[in-house]
């Protein structure tokens, strides 16, 4: 049995990134960029006001107060998406609406708030600061700049950063070819009448709506029983169309679970089973050249938690994102909590905030490595270190975001 740090040290070692491709910029959320994107242009391209007011020279008002208002003709308007521009002559105002470009000779936009127009001039009763309201060219970014890093997700604001910077396709990381094979003579189909000893198959749908949270779809998804010969030829299936393939169930020590062993038939490299964690495990992972093969427990909550654990950073190694620390605040906890030491258990929990506004974390109720009820109202997994055993109410505890978004 082998720390979870390991565990993970070694899926990373072995997953490596895919080739790239060019997708469109509409389809690229949840991609990662593999390549830095530079300013093309200075950003912002041009000077544009930032409000609806009057282009000035803010020289002229350093006298304007309530008592002394500045009186100033209009000589010209500017809005958004104006390509001809007037330009700003001494002792006159131009208005100008928010995006529009500055006039030549403006250096500061009075807000509309701030001025009175009547018969085409504008009083203005306060001082403006030079460069007031205006959002000066190549401010955000120089040409040439790096904008955006490699390795970057593309969440919603990078898609709109890309289109505003006229990007209409992106080179990103390939996704993973997936297969998601599901064993056991218990499992049956939605829709059909359960006979006692029957359950319906959870895990095929839980972990194939995780993967569609990231993005993909299964190539191939199978359910077999628990018989050597139609394990070994999905799994051998699943392992010709994938880069990685997920069996789960049957990966235990019990007399049925024969998963490793049709591993071992299938020429995968074993690079561990069993992992210091609760739930889950035995988990079993290995590759065979450059696939990587993962054999989760079937208890559900251990296999949402293992992937979510195990499966979730390799995928992101191979999408080409860069693995980080994952962030774990220090948080109170509301309940005492016991278990043997010798695994880190991940414990089920939902963060909120107490009566002075800080933040508590309670343990769910449902706690069973089958109960799937304790992990659908989690929002938070708690880290029960593999020593401890007790950890007393009101200590503080970290606590790891569960996110089912990418
Ligand atoms: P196993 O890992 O095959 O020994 O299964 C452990 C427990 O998880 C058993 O109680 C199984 O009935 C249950 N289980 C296995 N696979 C599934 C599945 N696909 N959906 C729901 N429960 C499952
Ligand atoms: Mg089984």
């Amino acid at each position: 049995m082998i720390h979870f740090e390991e565990a993970i040290e070694k899926i990373l070692k072995n997953a490596h990134r895919l080739l790239t491709t060019s997708v469109s910029l509409s389809e690229s959320l949840g991609y990662v960029l593999a390549k830095k994107i530079k300013a093309r242009t200075p950003i912002p391209r041009f000077d544009s006001s930032a409000v609806d007011g009057y282009a000035v020279r803010f020289g002229e008002l350093q006298k304007a107060s309530n008592k002394n208002p500045k009186l100033l003709p209009i000589i010209g308007t500017v809005k958004a998406g104006d390509i001809v521009i007037p330009i700003l002559r001494k002792g006159f105002a131009i208005k100008i609406f928010t995006g529009a470009c500055v006039p030549q000779n403006a250096n500061a936009i009075v807000m509309q708030e701030y001025a009175e127009e009547k018969n085409h001039a504008v009083s203005i009763s306060r001082k403006v600061e030079k460069g007031e309201n205006i959002r000066r060219r190549g401010k955000e970014f120089k040409k040439g700049e790096i904008v955006i890093e490699r390795g970057k997700l593309i969440t919603p604001p990078v898609v709109g950063m890309l289109a505003s910077m006229g990007y209409s396709k992106v080179r990103v990381y390939k996704k993973p070819n997936i297969g998601l094979i599901v064993t056991g003579n218990e499992l049956r189909s939605l829709g059909v009448k359960l006979q006692n000893g029957e359950i319906y198959d959870s895990n095929s749908f839980a972990l194939t709506a995780v993967l569609h949270s990231l993005g993909i779809n299964p190539v191939i998804e199978r359910r077999t029983k628990d018989n050597k010969r139609s394990i070994k030829t999905a799994l051998e299936e699943a392992i010709k169309l994938s880069d990685v393939v997920i069996s789960v169930g049957g990966v235990s020590v019990g007399e049925y679970d024969f998963v490793k062993e049709i591993f071992t038939e299938l020429d995968v490299k074993k690079i561990f089973w069993k992992v210091a964690i609760k739930p889950g495990k035995p988990n079993y992972f290995g590759t065979l050249g450059r696939k990587l093969i993962f054999g989760l427990p079937g208890n559900p909550v251990a296999a949402l938690v293992s992937f979510y654990q195990l499966v979730i950073p390799a995928i992101h190694k191979l999408i080409g994102r860069n693995h980080k620390e994952v962030f774990m605040p220090v948080v109170q906890l509301s309940a005492d909590l016991k278990k043997k030491h010798g695994r880190l258990e991940f414990v089920r929990g939902v963060i909120s905030t107490n009566r002075l506004g800080e933040l508590i974390v309670s343990p769910t109720k449902g706690q069973g490595s089958h109960m799937l009820s304790g992990i659908a109202k989690a929002n938070c997994l708690i880290h029960f270190p593999k020593q401890e055993d007790f950890i007393r109410k009101g200590s503080n505890v970290k606590v790891e975001l569960l996110r089912w978004d990418i």
